[in-house]
């Protein structure tokens, strides 16, 4: 306990030393300030600042609501989801997952609504499989973890397998050349995750006029043995899908603030706080952790909250809170941002939840970016709430993860949509995404200056979490979520939390906000 506390306490004075800055000068930019001081020279200095507090009695309502939210329950909704297939946008399995979710939000008591975004190419894997046999010994071998490339043409038959781009073959490659080949299947086998177990799923983009399978590189490397000892190898395939043109379909749900007249069904027009996820697979795989559990975990808010407001036991927001399950990452982010902020109401702010589920290497929580001056305020919020909830042991998960970092921008997911826009950036609206990792491989970066960096020990680097998964067919509930389903809960009671309190101190500096 007192390591803990004495780790955690440095990071939460530079904090506030960002903070008491971008007070007197909104606009500084944070990673042009100095660097924080060295763990030997911070000294006293630092025991007198802190993070903004709560009092105990918002502690115990915060505990009880934390407690609404369910790991098993956020668990069961990743298998659904994966349940249905990749759930790209316009595909037919990302309409199913949006009317689902949508579903589940309404029977949670939310005030939902489904919005189409523009038309886009959409391509769902429906069937395939793939066997190989090795004509010398007979022996048959299913590849188990092959993963059909997005725009894969449909095609079927048995044919020999070359190493080589040989007309009416089967060709294994480690990676798929340019140009047009005149093999009948591709197979490859050079694209997978980090332990080589699993393809990643690749993209034809319209540039193969035959199917395209991605292997696991230790089944490659079972046909290549084959193939080298002389023998004739034959496959033996199926691959069907559905490409078309569709419209993603984006959920959008909310919460009702304390304000005194409901906003009428169809009026969204009031200033709320966005929570969103990306609501397809991203890669086109099964993304049971990137992003079934983004999904999960936004669920796990609103009902949550929605529950403990029906129920009395928590303060109404004095904003509406609002929910969004993205049709198709980035795309409809966009789309969102252009047409409804802020036509639809002040967005005061975004909490974005990308691989909230599984971490291959590490039990913590990130917060990113952290070296945006718009998000020094929500982090400051998001880190109390880790502090004033934060177990005893890290020995074993509790209700709030013993182990979080905050770290600089690194791209790639839909909170970048907002922070990069103008009316972010002239407003300085916060935009974090909570995570339990992110890509594919370990990584470390440099802390950005005044910010706390890790919570449990003090360097100048801050590690980011990774997903041996990433975009491969192996991101299935089993292989993440169902390992480690506490994850989801700490993003969701992290940021249910930190966000509330961001709207509470919100209304408490421009009480407007409550009028409104
Ligand atoms: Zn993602």
């Amino acid at each position: 306990m007192a390591k803990r506390f004495h780790t955690v306490l440095g990071p939460i004075v530079w904090l506030a030393a960002a903070l008491a800055r971008l007070e007197a000068e909104p606009q500084a930019s944070l990673a042009t300030q100095s660097a924080p001081e060295s763990p030997s020279t911070a000294g006293a200095a630092r025991e007198k600042s802190s993070l903004p507090s709560v009092g105990t009695a918002r502690l115990g309502t915060e505990r009880k609501l934390a407690e609404r939210v369910s790991p098993e329950r956020a668990q069961r909704h990743v298998r659904k989801l994966v349940e249905l297939g990749p759930r790209m946008g316009g595909t037919r399995s990302g309409d199913e997952a949006a009317a689902w979710s949508a579903e589940v939000l309404r029977a949670a008591g939310l005030d939902v609504r489904v919005v189409e975004d523009p038309e886009k190419d959409a391509y769902q894997p429906l069937a395939w499989k793939a066997v190989a046999t090795n004509a010398a010994s007979g022996e048959r071998f299913e590849l188990g973890r092959a993963w059909p490339w997005t725009g894969s043409p449909d095609g079927s038959g048995t044919l020999e397998l070359t190493l080589e781009s040989r007309a009416g073959a089967a060709w294994l490659t480690d990676k798929l050349a340019r140009g047009p080949s005149n093999a009948a299947l591709v197979l490859v086998d050079g694209a997978v995750n980090i332990d080589g177990e699993h393809p990643v799923v690749g993209s034809l983009r319209g540039r193969a006029t035959q199917p395209c399978l991605g292997l696991a590189r230790t089944e490659g490397a079972k046909l290549r043995e084959w193939l080298a000892a002389g023998a004739r190898v034959e496959i033996e395939f199926e691959v069907r899908g559905e490409a078309r043109r569709a419209k993603p379909k984006t959920v959008v749900a909310r919460l009702r603030s304390r304000a005194a007249d409901a906003p009428k069904p169809d009026e969204w027009s009031r200033d709320h706080v966005l929570f969103c996820a990306h609501g397809d697979s991203d890669s086109g795989g099964p993304g049971a952790n990137d992003n079934a559990s983004g999904v999960a975990t936004l669920i796990e808010i609103a009902s949550a909250w929605q529950a403990a407001l029906d129920a009395g036991e928590f303060p109404a927001p004095p904003c509406e809170i609002r929910f969004a399950i993205w049709g198709s990452e980035i795309f409809s982010t966009q789309e969102h941002l252009a047409k409804r902020i802020p036509s639809e109401g002040e967005c005061l702010g975004v909490l974005n939840y990308d691989q909230a589920g599984f971490g291959s290497g590490a039990d913590q929580l990130n917060l990113e970016p952290d070296d945006l001056p718009a998000n020094v305020a929500l982090i400051a919020q998001l880190l109390a709430v880790l502090r004033d909830h934060a177990p005893e042991t890290a020995e074993k998960p509790g209700l709030f993860p013993a182990h979080w970092a905050t770290n600089r921008s690194l791209g790639g997911t839909d909170s970048y949509v907002f922070s990069k826009s103008e009316y972010f950036r002239t407003k300085l609206r916060p935009s974090v995404t909570v995570f339990a990792s992110a890509w594919g491989a370990p990584a470390e970066h440099r802390r950005t200056a005044d910010m706390p960096g890790e919570s449990w020990r003090e360097r100048d680097k801050v590690s980011v979490d990774y997903d041996a998964y990433y975009h491969s067919s192996g991101d299935t509930p089993a292989n993440t979520t169902d390992k480690e389903p506490w994850n989801m809960a700490w993003c969701s009671r992290v940021g249910m939390l930190g966000a509330a309190r961001y709207v509470e101190a919100l209304a408490a500096a421009k009480p407007k906000v409550e009028a409104k």
